[in-house]
């Protein structure tokens, strides 16, 4: 089969490499649609993972079912499926003590991590029962592309910042996982959603998505224009999904006492992260910080995709650049790189 591969750091290429073997409990898919993930820019181009020699890139898309393993219960060859990014070992340890994505720190991410990824004619998939989530039919194969990563990891900055009704809540970086960050705390009923981010075509979906309020980084510190704005009150919640560890601070400063932060960015560079003394209440202050890498697996597959099924969470607007057939996806992985000011997700469409 035809894999397009980080054939090492700052290169990749077209390959060849055999299809995947189908373990007892495992899937073979094939890709109906594949997005571009900044993590892919971030692994080829930074070496965020370390080096990788012709590893498969890309954990984004939507898939059909080619091949089950005999222990495989609930999906079929020709089944068209959800698939999450982070692929969970259900019967570790981690995962009974409800942290399944760190089956080993992190190591529920395994597409192009741990092994190939998604952009290739098939992959696989461990755990299927587990983890596959059967693609409504009225979700179109871009948008299921939405549900691999940028939703639940969106959405799960919210459920680490734990926002609630009528809270006040600054959302860091409008890309597309701080867009999805945004309609997740609206969601939740926040009544006041300040966001980090300026360009245009971001500040339209954030608007879209319920941000009621601007700041831009690029205008001073982020926490002096948030205290300007709420009165020197400051904010609920924070989740963070863009800056780099700078960020944590800023977010510390413009909290309210027993406020809470949702890291859901990955922080590329910096040994330390500073926290403001004074303003942390002098280790005092009950402001919590909580990262987390998403939690993949089925039952969220099912619940976010029942989401957008019954029409309550529209994923359109993120899929800006929306390209036909693997001989796009070179393009569509640069654009990813370039970032053009009118990008927020490329996506490319083999099967409909
Ligand atoms: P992105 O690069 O498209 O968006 C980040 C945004 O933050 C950009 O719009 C950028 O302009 C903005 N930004 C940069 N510096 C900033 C600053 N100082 N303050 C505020 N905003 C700033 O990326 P994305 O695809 O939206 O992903 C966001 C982050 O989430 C990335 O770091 C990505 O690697 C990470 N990620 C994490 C998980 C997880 O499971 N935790 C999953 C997917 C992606
Ligand atoms: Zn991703």
């Amino acid at each position: 089969m035809k894999g397009y591969a980080m054939l090492k750091i700052g290169e990749s290429g077209w390959i060849e490499k055999d299809r995947p073997a189908c373990g007892p409990m495992d899937a073979i898919c094939k890709p109906l649609a594949v997005a571009i993930c900044t993590s892919d820019v971030h692994t080829l181009w930074e070496g965020a993972i370390g080096d990788r020699h012709n590893m498969i890139l890309g954990h984004e898309c939507c898939a059909e079912v080619v091949e089950v393993g005999s222990m495989v219960k609930d999906f079929k060859p020709g089944d068209r499926v959800l698939v999450p990014a982070i692929t969970p070992d259900w019967n570790s340890l981690e995962a009974q003590a409800g942290f399944s994505m760190h089956s080993g720190m992190l190591a529920g991410w395994k597409f192009s991590n741990f092994k190939d990824g998604v952009f290739s004619e098939y992959f696989h998939v461990n755990d299927a029962d587990g983890n596959l989530a059967l693609l409504p039919s009225n979700i179109s194969p871009t948008d299921a592309c939405m549900l691999s990563d940028m939703v639940p990891t969106g959405f799960h900055g919210v459920e680490l910042a734990d926002v609630q009704f009528g809270d006040t809540v600054l959302v860091v970086g409008i890309g597309p996982v701080g867009l999805m960050s945004v309609a997740g705390t609206n969601m939740r009923g926040a009544s006041r959603i300040i966001a980090v981010g300026t360009r245009p075509v971001c500040v339209e979906a954030a608007k879209k998505y319920g941000a009621t309020d601007f700041v831009s980084y690029k205008n001073g510190p982020i926490w002096k224009q948030v205290m300007d704005m709420t009165d020197g009150k400051g904010v609920d919640k924070v989740v963070i999904a863009g800056g780099g560890v700078e960020t944590f601070a800023e977010a510390v400063k413009c909290l309210k006492p027993g406020g809470k932060i949702g890291n859901v960015n990955y922080l590329g560079s910096g040994d330390t992260i500073d926290i403001p003394r004074t303003e942390w209440g002098v280790g005092m202050g009950h402001k919590q910080i909580n990262g987390g890498l998403m939690p993949g697996g089925r039952l969220r597959m099912e619940k976010l995709g029942a989401l957008v099924s019954a029409g309550k969470l529209d994923v359109s607007p993120l899929s800006t650049h929306v390209f036909k057939g693997w001989d796009h996806l070179e393009e569509a992985l640069f654009l990813m790189r370039d970032k053009p000011a009118d990008l927020i997700k490329p996506v490319v469409v083999i099967e409909e």
